[in-house]
């Protein structure tokens, strides 16, 4: 197998305080890989490791098979890096601030031009190449940011969390750019707070707290391993449901009641004849998937929202 990133115990301490202890992961070439972690839990440190702009204090990082520590020249050329924080020009056109980026990448004369407009297409920004950045939208700023990243055609992207606090007609364009960057063969790693866009978009996950991966995998593996299998009830009264001893304390959710189990499907069977026994009017009576939120709430004590 070919991978984009090998992250073996990386290390890193802001003066005293450490933001890493021994972080470790391996992401495949081609894949789209998503870090998830409550606030604080190293995601930025590790992206900025790995795009260069960090050292780390000790640990391995080889992007493409290239050592970090030794090669770092060649790992620049092939890591495009989108900040959390938006760093562009206000009264530049967005084109003029793509030319101050080509630059820095190394970008110059008619291929940057050509670029320029190339990577505009790609973030779904062509027909405002020539306005002030200053008249966008945060999420048009943002799809800005993500151009520049990648006007040196780079192989992997790492993007930290880019699509917090922005609309949902930017957001799309950032998935569908996603999705076809992936399709040309580019690697994305990628980190947010929304569980249902590590579901829809990542192939595999590694979830972070305080410096160390505790799950990751596949979408797949990660819910088999952690995720809890549950049965969710509503009454059409919306009254609390029969307790079901053998199973524990079911919780109230979304107007109904959910209840964790190993075994759902006698739970769900157990419930349905408890109600009928004291013609209960059920109004959804279901198994439910485990999700991805619940797994993250399961490892780290937090939401990821509220975090
Ligand atoms: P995340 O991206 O998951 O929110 P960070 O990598 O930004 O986490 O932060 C990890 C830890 O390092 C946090 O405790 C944070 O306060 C600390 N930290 C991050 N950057 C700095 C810095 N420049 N100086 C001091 N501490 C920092």
């Amino acid at each position: 197998m070919s991978y984009a990133i090998e992250v073996e115990q990386l290390t890193k301490s802001y003066e005293n305080k450490a933001a890493l202890r021994g972080i470790g992961f391996k992401v495949e070439a081609g894949s789209c890989f998503g870090l998830l972690g409550p606030n604080g839990a190293g995601k930025s440190t590790t992206m900025k490791i790995l795009s260069g702009l960090l050292e780390p204090d000790q640990g391995k990082a080889r992007i493409f098979g290239n050592d970090l520590g030794t090669a770092a020249n060649e790992v620049r050329k092939q890591v495009g890096y989108v900040p959390q924080s938006i760093t562009l020009y206000e009264k530049l056109s967005a084109a003029d601030n793509l030319v101050f980026f080509g630059e820095m990448y190394g970008v110059k004369g008619k291929e940057l031009k050509r670029r320029i407009d190339e990577v505009l297409e790609q973030v779904g920004l062509a027909d405002r190449a020539k306005d002030a950045v200053e008249k966008f939208s945060g999420g048009m700023k943002r799809r800005v940011n993500i151009a520049a990243a990648l006007l040196h055609r780079p192989k992997l992207i790492i993007m930290d969390e880019p699509t917090v606090g922005i609309d949902p007609q930017s957001r799309n364009h950032i998935f569908e750019m996603i999705r076809s960057l992936q399709q040309s063969g580019v690697t994305v790693l990628y980190s947010t707070h929304y569980m249902e866009e590590v579901e829809s978009m990542c192939d595999s996950l590694a979830i972070v707290d305080n410096g160390q991966v505790i799950a990751g995998g596949t979408l797949g593996e990660v819910m088999d391993r952690f995720g809890t299998q549950a049965v969710y009830l509503e009454l059409q009264d919306g009254k609390a449901p029969p307790a079901l001893a053998e199973y524990g304390k079911a919780e109230a959710k979304d107007g109904g009641w959910i209840l964790e189990t190993a075994t759902p499907l006698d739970a769900l069977a157990d419930w349905a004849e408890v109600c009928k026994e004291r013609s209960l009017k059920v109004k959804r009576l279901e198994m439910v998937r485990p999700s991805l939120e619940h797994v993250f709430l399961t490892l780290t004590g937090t939401t990821l929202r509220d975090n």
